[in-house]
């Protein structure tokens, strides 16, 4: 067999038996439904009577995966097949268990980490009247060839993982299910604690059914936040490392109750950059125009652009100095670093990509920490995304402000949402959780909404900064991505694009400007962006656009200019 498989006769592949296989008669009923979630079920029916796509806005741990369910069942009832769509593997390594419960053999899994042979047989079986029923699947599942759809789920459906821009087809998955569900005369729901402003915007002004879901499942109240101001702490030397006194002693209290612990750092890796001590040298990319990131675990330096490594240097290249560097910054390894130190006999482990290479390690991780055998998890952004643990009682966030100081016009969006998500993880049945939240900025307006769970409070906010410098909901964007391994061709490339678009379009042409990383890979690269009217007519736009790209880029000089255009960029 194992010659076969050399030869690429054979392909091997793993399929899991036995745990998910589920006979018909031990099959269970949907969970009868709370006051709260029941009273969400009938409104969510009743807008779908008059929206094709309701956004249903429901606090974490509100219970949105038994509505879900129920809405499923229905849907199977009438004899119609339904599409659950989930940002992340990691997530339909939750939910697949809760789902085969009550769909038994009708429901699928579909995701990239399949192989060819997996997904054959998915395909095969949606074509045929006895297969599939329900597919819980990551955004590629909507291009599956569903016989006749009654429902799709769009879960979290602010996560930016839903859009995918390289390789092409760029879509965003959210967008291209609601053009899906219509065609098959089918409903879509939006479902999410912490909204995309568009999607919010939309339901506001009518385009969509807006139903609320403000109680938390089985009464779990919503986890206290409490702000440690950094600039105070390091002054008043009330700091170990990158964690604040209060914060320890609230996890010493936290392991001594035998509860479990999430901490949050959105950067992986041990730190994003080194520096030498005596020339000021910084290790940087050779093939990108971004720092190094030093990883203790490998004694490597690796760009997070390109993946180019090298090994850690003994002396600084600029000047020879032995043993020059400094770290500066920090990333998840050096807070595991620091946490093993502090808590030598807390069982840690890390989630972030480094760590999660396979799909085996991911479902390990998440395996391990449900049942108890991990007592502090330290995670980038992908331990926030609606996976639900029973027994985190302490969500520590070491450092709200690279988030809030991101520069781009979502980056306050984005932040509140990821900061409303991980302290939602924090909360048990029994016992109210809490959320320490270390900042320099104290007073930043999304901190103080993020306290206050006010979502409203945030899309207001944003929405009159949005109309003000004209973005996104109130204008569509088109950006232009223009590359080129010679800077001065790309200079002149972009400068004359960006003339020749600003004849047409006027002041709607932004650039060209450098973008946070302005060479990757050996290509420089420039940014034009354009703001678009919501009422100008799209094909019409497109054409002007096109032209205009034509007839610069046709230029010989400029022939080997590469350009990406992305509609709606996030
Ligand atoms: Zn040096
Ligand atoms: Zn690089």
């Amino acid at each position: 067999l194992k010659a076969l498989t050399d030869k690429n006769i054979f392909e091997t592949y793993e399929k899991i038996i036995g745990r998910l296989d589920f006979s018909e008669n031990e099959l269970q009923k949907p969970a009868t439904l709370n006051e709260f979630q029941a009273k969400a079920l009938l409104e969510i029916e009743k807008k779908f009577k008059e929206k094709p796509v309701v956004l249903l806005h429901g606090v974490t741990s509100s219970g949105k995966t038994e509505l879900y369910i129920h809405l499923i069942q229905k849907v199977l009832d009438e004899g119609k097949q339904a599409l659950y769509l989930v940002p992340e593997i990691a997530l339909t390594t939750q939910l697949t268990l809760r789902l085969k419960k009550v769909f038994g053999k009708k429901l699928g899994v579909y995701h990239s980490k399949f192989s060819d042979a997996e997904r054959t047989e998915i395909w095969n079986s949606l074509l045929n009247d006895k297969g599939y029923e329900v597919i819980i699947g990551v955004r590629s599942s909507i291009f599956l060839p569903f016989r006749q759809l009654g429902l799709i789920i769009v879960d979290e459906e602010y996560e930016t993982s839903y859009k995918q821009f390289d390789p092409a087809p760029r879509y965003h998955a959210r967008n291209a299910a609601i053009v899906l569900a219509s065609m098959h005369g089918a409903h879509t729901l939006l479902g999410s604690a912490t909204p995309a402003i568009e999607s919010y915007f939309n339901a506001v002004t009518g385009k969509y059914g807006l139903v609320k879901l403000n109680q938390r499942f089985e009464e779990i109240s919503l986890p206290e936040i409490k702000i440690i101001n950094l600039k105070e702490a390091y002054h008043k030397k009330k700091m170990t490392g990158h964690f604040s006194d209060f914060l320890i002693e609230e996890m010493q209290k936290t392991l001594q109750n035998k509860e479990q612990i999430i901490l949050f750092q959105n950067r992986r890796g041990y730190a994003p950059y080194l520096e030498c001590k005596s020339c000021n040298f910084i290790p940087k990319c050779k093939n990108c125009d971004v720092s190094l990131t030093y990883h203790k675990i490998t004694n490597a330096l690796t760009c997070h652009y390109c993946g180019y490594t090298e090994s850690y240097p003994s002396s600084c290249p600029s000047c020879g100095t032995p043993a020059a560097f400094s770290t500066h910054g920090f990333g998840t390894e050096k807070i595991e670093d620091e946490i093993k130190k502090i808590f030598p006999d807390a069982r840690i482990n890390r989630m972030d990509l480094d760590t999660t290479r396979s799909r085996k390690s991911y479902e390990k991780i998440i395996t391990d920490f449900e049942q108890y055998k991990i007592d502090i998890l330290i995670g980038t952004q992908m331990i926030t995304k609606g996976l639900d643990f029973d027994k985190v009682s302490l969500v520590g966030i070491l450092n709200a402000d690279n988030l809030l100081n991101f520069p781009d016009f979502r980056s306050h969006e984005r932040a509140f949402q990821l900061l409303s998500q991980v302290s939602g993880r924090a909360g048990r049945k029994d016992k109210q959780g809490k959320v320490i939240l270390q900042t320099y900025q104290p007073e930043h307006p999304i901190i103080k909404q993020v306290i206050a769970n006010d979502y409203e409070g945030m899309f207001m906010n944003q929405c009159e900064e949005r109309k003000l410098f004209r973005y996104p909901p109130y204008t569509r964007l088109i950006l232009l991505i223009v590359r080129h391994h010679d800077k001065q061709i790309l200079l002149e490339a972009s400068q004359q694009l960006t003339d020749s678009l600003r004849n047409v379009f006027g002041r709607r042409v932004q650039g060209p400007s450098d973008p946070l990383i302005p060479k990757i890979q050996n290509y420089y690269i420039k940014h034009i962006l354009l703001k678009i009217e919501i009422e100008a007519s799209p094909e019409k736009t497109k054409k002007i656009v096109r032209d205009c790209i034509n007839s610069c880029l046709s230029q010989p000089s400029f022939k080997s200019v590469h350009l990406q255009i992305d509609v709606d960029p996030l």
